[in-house]
């Protein structure tokens, strides 16, 4: 997703295991309706509705945590941001433990767009660190294609390309905005940025709809479920303990460490880590209410054949619309178009709706698509966590318990990044010296206020924007 507001598929719901099946709403009475409806709307419907989830085979269940341990840190939630933490403990030598209450992935992690963007939505709020944003920037230049790095290193199989991240542009004014914004990328950062021309783009992405273009070279595509349970899987071999379906319950002094218990264990550790994002229980208040949660969706084709994916998008960057990007697009491995955007508050689970969109999208983008059929597969939701800032929320919420969290919609650089980095201070004992700040939670009074505007006012207005042929 390239803005939170706009760049994040009706009746029937596609591509659910068979279990998930007896939750088609369409067989469901009203008040088994709701119900599902809901999990749409928290984003909490199955993992396996996840297009992510599917044409793999062999994804591990962790045990129950089942027994009293002791750890130097606990991590709670393995997400990207989690499972980065662990893995880059365990490489350490740090004897780390992870509860996850349900499996590894099952958040956000498993639900996103699968965009790598590899620059950050806003420099400003770096710069307000205290040495300017320096040290972080200088790190963010290393490490800008993490999830293509970490990939190669481990040999994760997740589907992690760098195609490219490539900005469209309808018209030459854009262009220039991007172009001069693409500055700071390449003389500052050191990435390879390629400005487009319609001759370009249209060889790129076989449209001629986009006129020119700002690729960067580095950015691609992932499967972030596949990338997190690679970097559990990781973390394991390196001697974390990993345990599924065990939520951390209650949290407890125990002398000078921490006691965490889940249902039918605990662990008792030094330092805890809550990587919880925007699927908080309530063990910790003060991360349930200091963040902006969003809904928003993605949804999967069958694959394409051969004949349509000559015409559609042949150069395989992944796409974004600028300014106002409403269908984020990717080809994964699989051959199949990922989208995503934000439902209106009336239509979480409106998979036919979402999908007809899109549809006419590709259409109008690709004439010639008209003669294929592309069917839709899979349609799920998640949710992004926002915050007032826009950088993740680092927290220390007591002595030796802290927190790594809400991403926005750039999780699959920013969380295992941060999440290297914050194991770095851990295992070093030296969390004062972070290349970011460290925060305390701030209480949002109104979490539900932005999630109002950009569903109920900005997305429908957008979509008729793009209906009219405004963009
Ligand atoms: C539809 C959608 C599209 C997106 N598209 C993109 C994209 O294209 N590119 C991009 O970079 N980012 C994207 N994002 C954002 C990205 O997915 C998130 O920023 C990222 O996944 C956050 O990772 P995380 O580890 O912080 O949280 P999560 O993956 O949400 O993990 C939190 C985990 O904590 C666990 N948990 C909570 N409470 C407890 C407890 N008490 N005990 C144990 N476990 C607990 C949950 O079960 C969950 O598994 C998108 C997000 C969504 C929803």
């Amino acid at each position: 997703m390239k803005s939170s507001a706009v760049a994040v598929a009706g009746a029937t719901l596609y591509g659910c295991s068979a279990d998930d099946a007896a939750i088609n709403p369409v067989r469901l009475g009203s008040t088994e309706l709701s119900r599902v409806n809901n999990s749409y709307e928290m984003g909490t419907a199955p993992i396996s509705c996840s297009g992510w989830t599917q044409h793999i085979s062999d994804i591990v269940d962790y045990p129950t945590l089942e027994r009293d341990l002791s750890a130097d840190v606990v991590v709670v939630g393995a997400g990207l941001a989690g499972s980065s933490l662990a893995l880059h403990l365990a490489e350490a030598g740090v004897k780390v433990a992870v509860l996850e209450a349900r499996q590894p992935g099952w958040g956000a992690s498993g639900r996103n767009a699968g965009h790598v963007l590899p620059t950050l939505k806003d420099v400003k709020a770096i710069r307000s660190f205290p040495d300017g944003g320096k040290r972080f920037l200088a790190l963010f230049r290393e490490h800008h294609a993490m999830p293509f790095d970490l990939s190669a290193k481990y040999g994760f199989d997740c589907d992690a390309e760098q195609t490219g991240y490539l900005n469209a542009c309808g018209s030459e004014s854009t262009f220039q905005d991007y172009k001069n914004s693409s500055r700071f990328w390449q003389e500052d950062q050191g990435q390879k940025v390629d400005l487009l021309d319609s001759v370009d783009m249209q060889r790129m992405t076989g449209s001629s709809y986009y006129p020119y273009g700002v690729l960067y070279r580095s950015g691609g595509r992932v499967n972030p479920y596949l990338f997190t349970n690679g970097m559990i899987t990781a973390a394991v071999r390196k001697g974390a303990q990993v345990y599924g379906n065990s939520e951390a319950m209650t949290l407890g002094k125990l002398g000078e460490r921490w006691k965490l218990s889940s249902a039918k264990g605990s662990v008792t550790a030094d330092r805890v880590v809550f990587c919880t994002n925007a699927y908080p229980t309530g063990i910790v208040p003060q991360v349930t209410d200091n963040f902006y949660p969003l809904t928003a969706y993605a949804l999967s084709t069958k694959p394409l054949s051969p004949a349509a994916l000559e015409v559609i998008n042949p150069g395989k960057a992944t796409l974004a619309q600028v300014p106002i990007d409403l269908n984020p697009f990717i080809i994964d491995g699989n051959n199949r178009i990922i989208l995503s955007s934000i439902p209106s508050v009336f239509s979480p689970e409106d998979a036919g709706l979402h999908f007809r969109n899109h549809l006419a999208w590709i259409h109008r983008t690709w004439p010639q698509a008209k003669d294929f059929d592309i069917e839709l597969e899979s349609y799920w939701t998640g949710r992004v966590a926002l915050r007032d800032k826009e950088f993740p929320g680092v927290f220390e919420l007591g002595s030796g318990v802290y927190g790594l969290m809400h991403f926005n919609a750039w999780g699959n650089i920013m969380a295992p990044l941060l999440g290297m980095l914050l194991a770095d201070g851990l295992m070093k004992d030296q969390m004062d010296q972070l290349p970011f700040p460290l925060e305390r939670p701030q209480r949002i009074s109104n979490p539900n206020k932005q999630d109002l505007i950009i569903r109920k006012l900005i997305i429908p207005a957008a979509r008729l924007g793009q209906k009219i042929g405004y963009f």
